[in-house]
């Protein structure tokens, strides 16, 4: 099979998978090395100073001897497959940075043959850029599950981010869905790599683990989903959890629900939840429970718990905690720093208020100032539940038309692979062109 046959058919059945976000990770260009890693984010999110950054987001091989119910990669679906070999990779990624066409690499893969088979090649790769092409890029890698825990120690060294991929929210959906993986591979790999990672040893795996978890294939209710990434930020020390919606690649399976909708919102809602967990100091516990188990897809998580929570509002801004006020709607981190440091100069106005950062359209009914009212129109609705939410739900963002998606490489370059359009950014008729330069 031709270089550019695999190509395709492996960045096409890799954009399933969740890599994206920040990198966490800041390196830079060395004298003797090529490329660098930003903290900034790696998957066409925005840095600091406004640059977008991507990654190639490509799959090793598709060939895979497991037969997860969700997956499209499946051994049991019939769909064209191919293999990297481990210098036709590096070459492609050499190629694509020199060209400045990526700034680092998110390498996933199917399990071909065996788990440290398989492994086995992706060492190689990603030594190979390390120490042979001196790769100074971000390189985040799957972890093939069922693979022997050395593996960790010895890609630790060359890759940012390790993720092993935990999939469903529960054991019971893992085994009814991915039986093969299962629970006897995947946490105690991520438990393997959080072990090693508490030994803090230099230059491993810099960007910390993550893990990738797919909502609403399985009638896990959310409260699940927030216990468990909670449990893993505590106990794990995972970066992040990434929740990626399901996609009905194969709709007819007994097990799977035949949606024709992937649960996008929801998936944003999780996003939102999950950045109350990890900077606001809120608890799964609080903001789900038993007897209301899923987040309010029409609000903001944050609006959600303050209308279940009424009877501790008002927060007075001159008075309150940093964390108390964190749980104003409307109040974020850097907005309850300011008023934290502003209030020793005398009583906040509104005017202060909205100078500080905070989104007075939803706040103004939760606080007072020095025990006065911020907007007239402000305290009386604590009274009225019905009518405070009918008032949040107004200032809601329109989420569903421009709702943040996770970009990957081709989504932000459509046409790279395009063979049919010519004067367009077409990575395929470089490669032609350049049979011979890309791949020295
Ligand atoms: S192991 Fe990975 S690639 Fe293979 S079927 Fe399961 S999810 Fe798909």
């Amino acid at each position: 099979m031709e270089l550019l046959d695999k190509i395709q058919i492996l960045a096409d059945s890799a954009k399933y998978d969740v890599a994206c976000a920040s990198s966490g990770v800041t390196r830079r260009a060395k004298p003797d090395q090529l490329g660098n890693a930003s903290a900034c984010g790696i998957c066409h999110s925005w840095s600091e100073d406004g640059r977008c950054i991507s990654l190639l987001k490509i799959l090793y091989t598709n060939v895979c001897i497991y037969d997860c119910a969700y997956c499209i990669n499946r051994h049991s679906n019939d769909r064209p497959r191919a293999s990297f070999t481990p210098q036709e990779l590096i070459e492609l990624v050499i190629g694509f940075y020199k060209r400045n066409y990526i700034e680092g690499l998110f390498l996933s893969s199917g399990v071909k043959h065996s788990p440290d088979k398989t492994m086995e090649e992706l060492l190689e790769v990603v030594k190979k850029l390390r120490t042979e092409h001196r790769f100074n890029g971000y390189i985040h890698l799957k972890l093939i599950p069922g693979a022997s825990h050395d593996f960790i120690r010895q890609v630790g060294r060359y890759v940012d981010r390790l993720s092993v991929n935990l999939e469903l929210p529960t054991m019971e959906s893992l085994k009814l869905l991915a039986p093969d993986k299962g629970e006897a591979h995947i946490l105690p790999s991520i438990r393997a790599i959080s072990e090693q990672l508490n030994e803090r040893r230099p230059d491993f795996l810099p960007a910390g683990q993550s893990t990738q978890v797919i909502i609403g294939a399985t009638p896990d209710t959310d409260h699940t989903i927030l216990q468990l990434s909670q449990a893993l930020y505590r106990k794990r020390k995972l970066k992040r959890v990434y929740y990626s919606a399901y996609i009905p690649v194969n709709p007819d399976h007994p097990h799977l629900p035949a949606r024709v909708e992937s649960p996008k919102l929801r998936e944003h809602r999780l996003y939102q939840s999950d950045w109350l967990l990890r900077f606001y100091g809120f608890d799964a516990d609080e903001l789900l429970s038993e007897g209301l188990p899923h987040l309010n897809l029409s609000l903001d998580p944050k609006a959600g718990w303050a209308l279940n929570h009424l009877e501790v509002f008002p927060v007075d801004v001159m008075r309150a905690s940093y964390y108390e006020l964190l749980r104003v709607p409307g109040i974020g981190p850097i907005s309850a720093k300011r008023i934290t440091r502003a209030r020793a100069f005398g009583r906040l106005s509104y005017d202060q208020l909205k100078k500080a950062g905070v989104v007075l359209k939803r706040a103004k009914y939760f606080i007072t100032s020095d025990g006065q009212l911020v907007r007239p129109e402000g305290l009386g609705l604590l009274e009225k539940p019905s009518q405070l939410q009918k008032q949040l739900l107004l200032v809601e963002p329109k989420l569903l038309p421009a709702m943040p998606v996770q970009l990957d490489y081709f989504d932000l370059y459509p046409d790279i692979f395009s063979l049919a359009e010519p004067g367009k950014t077409d990575v395929l008729a470089h490669l032609r062109k350049e049979q011979h330069g890309l791949l020295d």
